[in-house]
């Protein structure tokens, strides 16, 4: 068994791996997991604690998928549900689509016994307003009737750019799943869509072969489906120490668009993990856990 996710997960991560010790479902271990991230206000990318979009909204992207079935249950631009990535594993299990968005997503959500709500907590709607404030100036008077588009470029905040989290597993019936949840961009454009919803780029599994989940900046990995591309790579022979310098290299022949960084995270059959930072400022942290440790470890991803 082993279980590895990224920083944020702190909150719920001893609840996934106590439920994987019991033997539960990898990919309920980690929704119970990711459901106390979410509730968790202190982690500021995540559920209640994330960043609204540019109209003061909070838009909800999450995922599950099963790498035996490679089943998938996706949500994207959720509004006014948590916790939205127990959303997307009842979309897996319900539906015969493997995505939901917006108000589709939340009238699922709601026929399925979650409750709507108001997300967006006070301290994050009078920073995400002091910041528009700011930018818009006289036109502010006027908002919400005023262009976006400018705002796309000039309103992205260092210090609330994005996160996510991501958790991987190998169950103890040797499933290798993963689970994603997000408030995706802080002031991102409405409707917009990251990777964390998206199979193939923000995450992707395989029993057989392996998993792989990204972190920071969305518009890259959906761009070289990068977490697919690391499976496929272990599918056709490569270690994964070299499917993911092979992501890596897609990544870095990027060169328009918004490019800032992404963090890969990926585990194999094996059970052998990976965490690489590729261009993130700062030394970026990541959670294991494997069945000879006494407790989950917080330990510092490589550079690409
Ligand atoms: N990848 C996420 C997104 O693009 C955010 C993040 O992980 O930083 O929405």
């Amino acid at each position: 068994m082993i279980l590895l996710a990224n920083s944020e997960a702190w909150p719920g991560f001893a609840d996934s791996v106590a439920l994987l010790k019991q033997g539960a479902h990898g990919l309920d271990a980690m929704v119970a997991g990711i459901g106390k991230v979410e509730r968790e206000t202190s982690v500021r990318s995540v559920g209640y604690g994330g960043w609204p979009n540019m109209l003061g909204r909070m838009e909800f992207d999450a995922a599950v998928m099963d790498g035996t079935t490679r089943d998938v249950g996706a949500v994207g631009a959720l509004p006014d549900i948590l916790p939205a990535c127990a959303v997307a594993q009842q979309v897996m299990q319900r539906l015969p689509h493997v995505m939901l968005t917006g108000e589709g997503a939340k009238r699922f959500a709601i026929e399925t016994g979650f409750s709507p709500e108001e997300t967006l907590l006070d301290d994050s709607k009078r920073i995400w307003w002091e910041r528009l404030e700011k930018e818009l100036g006289a036109d502010a008077a006027r908002f919400p009737d005023v262009p976006l588009i400018p705002l796309s470029t000039t309103i992205t905040d260092p210090e609330r750019v994005r996160d996510t989290t991501v958790f991987l597993c190998r169950d103890s019936q040797r499933g290798i799943h993963s689970a994603t949840s997000t408030s995706g961009w802080a002031w991102k454009y409405p409707g917009r869509l990251g990777d964390s919803p998206i199979a193939g780029a923000g995450f992707y599994a395989d029993s057989r072969y392996g998993a792989a989940a990204c972190t920071h900046t969305g518009e890259m990995t959906v761009r070289c489906s990068t977490s697919r591309s690391i499976v496929l790579a272990m599918k056709l022979g490569h270690s994964l120490e070299d499917a993911v310098a092979l992501a890596v290299e897609e990544l870095s022949e990027l060169s328009t668009g918004f490019l800032a960084g992404v963090v890969i995270h990926a585990i194999d059959a094996h059970g052998d993990h990976r965490v690489v930072n590729f261009r993130c400022q700062g030394d970026i942290k990541y959670w294991l856990w494997e069945p000879s440790m006494s407790q989950p470890e917080l330990r510092t991803a490589l550079r690409a």
